[in-house]
């Protein structure tokens, strides 16, 4: 029969790469704490109006990379492409924005997108994100693009840099948009076959696009910054200032844009340097508009980012970053059967409830092989528990990094094991 093979697009987190996962887990929850964001978990299928709604039906992740299928009761659910919108979701049906006005949320979740799979782009990946909702300062703004650069900071990441720019509010868009078609329309019949059809539906995506060609015309193109409100330039001014402040690097980026009404304020990327194509290692802004969208009768102001682990593991892989692995054994207990063999397993259960990691024999070999397997296994100790040594209740500990040997009481085994992690 023919091996099932894993899904195109996916991957298998192996051991020991795991560990690297749970170190960038571990990293991202530390700094989370310290802003005072706590952890949501939504579900990972919704029904596919939140996301068509809540990302709009005009980008590409609705139009053609959501993973969507019916139930049985002929429902339209979707495997969620982000978690913006769900977060959103979660918040309102569950009235968090009564309990406190201001609520700080994080996620380290899988995600699923059906696009064309390579280097740094899966159709399952993972992101973490976090929203902060209800508040509409500017240093709401500011506080989550500290917190993303913390976390690359802490995790010891050099080569990044931030992108920023503000897509205004409603009335600045308006202007916008019949300034920046007023330009492109002389010059429609040089633009891309996606940048044309754009132009109607929703021109300011145009600025996104990477072709040669359109890349020319956009270079010279009117600015957002110069079509911003009163009060969209005040608060774009207060997060830069207040990035100044804090010592932030960035570069403003003119043609960074969030194409979609919902989208207020502030956008943001933040790009990692040696990651050729796919360099965006996350992106974030501000979208006061999002929660009306999807069905809350007034405007509830948030700021967030999503960012990519793989993408960061890439990056910290290219810079070398992550700690020696640990080695998660402890000690592995050889025996020779029957007896020793029922005597090792007891121990063996004795000491792991002191927190010590311990392998057994289960597939009753040599004693050759186990001490080979407790080589291959990266134990620090092994034991040799034989009839002899159940006698006297005293047995040989084999250092297997140090190549030394000591004698030990049975009874103390705990204690020199723990007393060995130490040093
Ligand atoms: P987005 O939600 O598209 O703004 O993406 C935010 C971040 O998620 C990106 O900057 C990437 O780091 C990561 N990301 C998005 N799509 C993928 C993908 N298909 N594969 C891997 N990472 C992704």
């Amino acid at each position: 029969m023919k091996q099932i093979k894993r899904i195109k697009g996916t991957q298998d987190i192996l051991p020991p790469i795991s560990q690297k996962w749970q170190y960038i887990e571990k990293t991202l929850r530390k700094v989370m704490r310290c802003y005072g964001y706590n952890e949501i978990r939504t579900p990972m299928f919704e029904m596919t109006e939140l996301f068509a709604r809540g990302i709009g039906q005009l980008t590409d992740i609705v139009s053609k990379e959501m993973y969507t299928f019916q139930d049985r009761s002929k429902k339209s659910l979707t495997l969620r492409p982000e978690c913006t919108a769900p977060v959103i979701r979660a918040y309102l049906e569950n009235n968090l924005g009564e309990a406190r006005p201001v609520q700080k949320l994080y996620y380290i979740s899988a995600m699923f997108r059906q696009e064309n799979p390579q280097a740094g782009r899966l159709r399952q990946f993972h992101q973490f994100g976090v929203e902060c909702i209800g508040p509409q300062a500017p240093e709401a703004d500011t506080e989550t693009i500290l917190l993303g650069l913390d976390i690359y900071q802490e995790l010891g990441l050099k080569n990044f840099s931030v992108k920023i720019n503000s897509v205004g509010d409603v009335e600045s868009r308006v202007a916008y948009k019949s300034q920046l078609k007023k330009f492109l329309k002389p010059q429609l019949n040089d633009l891309c076959q996606t940048c044309r059809e754009r132009y109607e539906s929703n021109p300011m995506r145009i600025l996104d696009c990477k072709n040669e060609s359109c890349n020319e015309i956009l270079a010279s193109a009117p600015r957002i910054l110069d079509a911003l409100s009163e009060n969209a330039r005040s608060h774009f001014e207060k997060v830069l200032s207040l990035l100044d402040q804090n010592g932030v690097e960035y570069e403003i980026d003119h043609r960074l844009v969030r194409g979609l009404d919902y989208y207020t304020f502030t956008a943001y990327e933040f790009i990692g340097g040696g990651l050729g194509a796919q360099n965006a290692l996350g992106g974030g802004g501000r979208y006061d508009l999002l929660a009306q969208e999807i069905g809350s009768k007034k405007p509830v102001p948030s700021v967030g980012f999503a960012a990519g682990i793989e993408r960061l593991i890439m990056a910290m892989d290219k810079e070398n970053l992550f700690p020696e692995m640990r080695k998660n054994v402890d000690v592995f207990i050889a025996t020779f059967g029957g007896k020793s063999q029922e005597a090792g397993f007891k121990l063996a259960h004795e000491l792991r409830k002191n927190d010590i990691s311990v392998l057994t024999e289960l597939m009753g070999r040599s004693l050759k092989a186990q001490m080979r397997e407790a080589n291959r296994s990266g134990a620090r100790f092994a034991l040799i528990l034989g009839e002899d040594e159940l006698r006297n209740g005293r047995a040989a500990l084999k250092d297997l990094q140090k190549s030394e040997q000591q004698e030990v009481v049975l009874g103390k085994l705990a204690t020199e094991i723990l007393k060995s992690r130490q040093m």
